[in-house]
């Protein structure tokens, strides 16, 4: 899971504003790294110390290639953005396959599939496991015309079953954590089966590591995917659970390629992730956060920092699980060190990564909102001056945080306060002493001081992304 671990990171990128160089790398990390390489990358395991050194440029390549893979910076350098990603846990089956597939893409040559449980772990009732493997069989027959049958005996077509250690695949499992599970490409024998750490503990919740999650993503293995750069997808290779466990059009268009559409006469699709360097990028909410802006979009979060040349996008419910996705508005309430997150009538108060007890609260009884206000657009406080400004549809509310209470004479008219930056508002933030505004992809810099628009810019200008 990530962390704000800001403060050290902003001060170490002061005056440079370049990526933190990272200390002396320790050996412990040299282990991680060549290890990491072998088994996901296949980098060739050469032994001793010297002849490491001597294959060092083909470790500095394979970095490369995982580096772009999770789309880090290409450094060839194990700085400190690809050791945390090196160190999440995550699916067993290599980014980089050990062979070239010459033959196109492995797939079954029938669309009614067998499966068979053949143990059960003891994390959970046996109702529990069956119900999560059948979900995740359903995520992918609901969108192609496979269809999936639990034999209760004997040889299926995708064998399940929680292993430990080495469980004579050539594929050993490395006891909690690391490696979570695997599964082999379609074929006959142990081609399409499906193998569970059993060091892992298994969960049908948040809890690490959720069964029905990791599930979904090697049944998309026993189907023949490969690892998706999607972070979104569930082929991307790292455990995250986002509360819900949903295929990305991502998984739909791979799966799809190999068995085609879902004889379903009204075809699902899935979550988009935000492409953030798409000039047509808009967002849900923005916040200023410890230094840093925070992006809303749907289920994810994107945080851009001077530091960090790349911007970090991720499920919002890596940071707080118990935030709907959706987020509609979003303020920093600094001198709490609060973020208050809006959807609907309810809204959320989190410091750190914490979400504060007793809430969802209502916006009704909390900041007095008449009962015709549904919801909030967007949301900005003001550190100086305790002021809180509320944005709903043309109007706006401006809210005391000292004395909590609306102050009076509002609504207004954002037209009339702040003029030329249309008459809704998406996401709004204050920095440096200036508003910026959000409407669908464009971006007004507002000084309140002179009510005028200072810049116009695209809505992701933040993202440091190249022109293309
Ligand atoms: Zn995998
Ligand atoms: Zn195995």
């Amino acid at each position: 899971m990530p962390h704000f671990s800001l403060l050290l990171l902003l001060l170490c990128g002061v005056g440079s504003h370049s990526f933190p160089v990272a200390p002396e790398t320790q050996q412990q990390d040299v282990e991680t790294v060549q290890k990491y390489l072998e088994k996901y990358y296949d980098l060739k395991d050469v032994g001793t110390h010297i002849e490491r050194r001597r294959n060092s440029g083909s470790v500095v390549e394979k970095l490369k290639q995982m580096q772009e893979f999770f789309g880090l910076r290409v450094t060839g350098k194990p700085d400190a953005e690809t050791m945390k990603v090196m160190k999440q846990p995550r699916c067993g089956v290599p980014d980089v396959a050990r062979f070239v597939l010459t033959q196109g893409n492995p797939r079954w040559e029938k669309t009614d599939l067998t499966y068979r449980i053949e143990n059960y772990t003891p994390d959970l009732s046996e109702a529990e496991v069956d119900h999560a493997i059948e979900k995740a069989f359903q995520l992918w027959s609901n969108v192609t015309p496979l269809t999936f049958t639990k034999l209760p005996a004997g040889q299926a077509d995708i064998m399940i079953s929680f292993v430990r250690g080495d469980h004579h695949d050539n594929s050993p499992f490395d006891g909690s954590g690391g490696n979570l599970a695997h599964a082999f490409q379609p074929g006959p024998g142990i081609g399409g089966d499906a193998h569970f750490d059993e060091d892992e503990r298994w969960t049908n919740n948040y809890r690490d590591y959720n069964l029905y999650r990791v599930a979904a993503h090697e049944l998309g293995h026993s189907l023949g995917l490969s690892h998706s750069t999607d972070i979104g997808a569930l082929m991307y290779p790292n455990y995250i659970f986002s509360g819900d466990v949903q295929l990305a059009q991502d998984d739909i268009n791979g799966i799809q390629t190999i068995y085609g559409p879902s004889k379903n006469p009204t075809q699902p699709t899935g979550s988009q992730t935000p492409e953030v360097c798409d000039s047509k990028l808009t967002f849900d909410a923005i916040t200023t956060i410890r230094g840093e802006l925070m992006f809303f979009k749907d289920r994810f979060y994107m945080r851009a920092n001077s530091v960090y040349p790349e911007v970090e996008l991720n499920f919002i419910s890596v940071f707080w699980p118990s935030l709907p996705s959706g987020i509609e508005a979003a303020y920093e309430l600094a001198e709490r060190d609060e973020i208050r997150f809006f959807k609907g009538s309810k809204y959320w108060a989190v410091l750190g990564q914490d979400v504060l007890r007793g809430y969802p609260k209502d916006i009704h009884s909390s900041f007095g909102f008449p009962r015709t206000v549904k919801h909030i657009d967007a949301a900005v406080s003001e550190e100086d001056t305790g002021k809180t400004y509320f944005f709903v549809a043309n109007k706006y509310w401006r809210y005391d945080e000292y004395k909590r209470s609306m102050d009076a004479g509002y609504p207004k008219m954002i037209a009339h306060d702040f003029p030329g930056i249309g008459h809704k508002v998406d996401a709004v933030f204050k920095k440096d002493g200036f508003f910026y505004f959000f409407h669908g992809t464009r971006q007004y810099k507002f000084d309140a001081k002179t009510k005028r628009i200072l810049s116009l810019q695209k809505a992701n200008s933040w993202f440091n992304c190249r022109k293309k």
